[in-house]
């Protein structure tokens, strides 16, 4: 095994994450009981909603509302006048990242108007809805029926429903059937191994998908994705770059025939179907547990990247975690971090600039620098670029799948020729 080519002192290392660990926010309500947790319960829980289904038959056609979906997120519902409906969101734990998340089903007995008024605790964020008519295919709520704006109290939402239920959520849903569908899809296709590394802390598989070309050799790209719940962009862009990793382009025949990639396409699923904001079951931020490792999702993630690193031959030279936020950037290493391969990411920026001189590629190397993400546990463990690719969560599906579609191929065409010129250590 050969080891990276630049390994920082991890002195100290303990001490601190000890002390953060420490510093973490309490929750303020009683754990809550998950299934399949046989050990005496932790002290921090997320708060689970209750499932349920609200029926209103104030006004006719009679209405209902429910929650019992994968991906939902309704804390209360009350009626409020005839036809109109209050809903209100509140997150796992607080504090919180302000990335408010909420999803429902709604249907009435005949068509008919109503009005649903949605509260959300805590964050001035307010997510313009998305509706859908089978939770599959999503449309953006007209301008002219949503009142949203950052910081109201209540913001109001005029929907037309029928027998049929409607989806009502804060943004198109790609949940973990979604996402685990393609991934299955995608590795039939390949011949990918698929390994369940661990399990989460509501029971739910954590899944690798190991894309290994015969003969290729132990050379890794590490891909994650969907640590933060809400963060559907960040999806659209995971699978999007594996697409074009995959697939027929003679650059991609080249990459496969030279690294293997390593995919855990959703590291947090109990979040995900819990339409939690931003936490674990445990309460816990996972991109800010690479440190303190308190989360058993994040343990089985890194301990398979370590088991991967340690068999004989094996290198990594890339760790990617797709995420989303409020507009398209990338958190890349530090200006003075000395990764191997060297300078990737500003080289990468670079690239997918001069693909696109249309588009505005942002990046920084001075985001969250103190926190215990996983990029900074890719550089300073792996000694790789650790690397946020960040989605913006209003950028259409599209534009998202041309850009990081182009972006793969430059990452591919990168790591090609960093490998044709790295010194043979091993
Ligand atoms: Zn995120």
């Amino acid at each position: 095994m050969s080891a990276p080519g630049h390994r920082p002192t991890l002195r100290g290392f303990v001490r601190i994450a000890a002390l953060a660990s420490l510093a973490l926010p309490v929750a303020c309500q009683a754990p809550v009981a998950v299934p399949g947790a046989g050990a005496p319960a932790p002290a921090r829980a997320a708060i689970l909603q209750e499932r349920r289904e609200w029926a209103f038959a104030g006004a006719s056609p009679a209405v209902t509302i429910d929650n019992r979906f994968p991906g939902a997120r309704v804390n209360r519902c009350e009626e409020v006048g005839p036809h109109d409906y209050r809903i209100t969101i509140t997150p796992e734990n607080e504090p919180i990242n302000p990335s408010p998340w909420y999803a429902f089903r709604i249907r009435a007995d005949a068509p008919t108007d109503v009005t649903v008024r949605i509260v959300i605790a805590t964050a001035t964020t307010r997510p313009h809805p998305w509706t859908s008519a089978d939770g599959r295919g999503w449309t953006r709520v007209p301008d002219a029926d949503w009142t949203g704006r950052s910081g109201a109290r209540e913001c109001t939402l005029r929907l037309n429903v029928g027998p049929s239920a409607k989806w009502v959520a804060s943004n198109r849903m790609v949940g973990n059937d979604a996402i685990g569908a393609w991934a299955d899809a995608t590795a039939a296709r390949m011949g990918a191994v698929v390994r369940t590394i661990g399990t989460s802390r509501g029971g739910r598989p954590i899944r690798l998908f190991e894309f290994a070309a015969p003969g290729a050799p132990e050379d890794w790209v590490v891909v994650i994705g969907r640590q933060h719940p809400p963060e559907v962009s960040g999806s659209v862009g995971l699978m999007a770059f594996m697409d074009e990793a995959t697939g027929a382009s003679e650059r991609a025949r080249a990459f496969r025939a030279a690294f293997r990639v390593a995919l855990v396409p959703v590291v947090n699923p109990d979040g995900v179907d819990e339409g939690q904001w931003r936490s674990t079951l445990g309460a816990v931020d996972a991109n800010r547990d690479w440190g303190p490792f308190t989360q058993p999702e994040v343990r089985a993630v890194r301990d398979a990247i370590l088991a991967l690193r340690a068999r004989p031959g094996a290198r990594v030279w890339l760790a990617l975690d797709f995420h989303a936020t409020n507009k398209d950037i990338l958190y890349l290493p530090r200006e003075d971090e000395r990764t191997f391969p060297p300078r990737f990411a500003s080289q990468w920026a670079a690239a997918i600039q001069a693909r696109f001189p249309d588009y505005v590629v942002e990046s920084t190397g001075s985001h969250n620098v103190n926190e215990w993400t996983f990029k900074r546990w890719a550089f300073e463990e792996l000694g790789v670029p650790g690397i946020t690719y960040e989605l913006g969560s209003a950028t259409p599906d599209a534009r998202i799948r041309r850009i990081v579609s182009g972006a793969s191929d430059e990452a591919m065409r990168l790591l090609l020729q960093a490998k044709a010129t790295a010194a043979p250590t091993r």
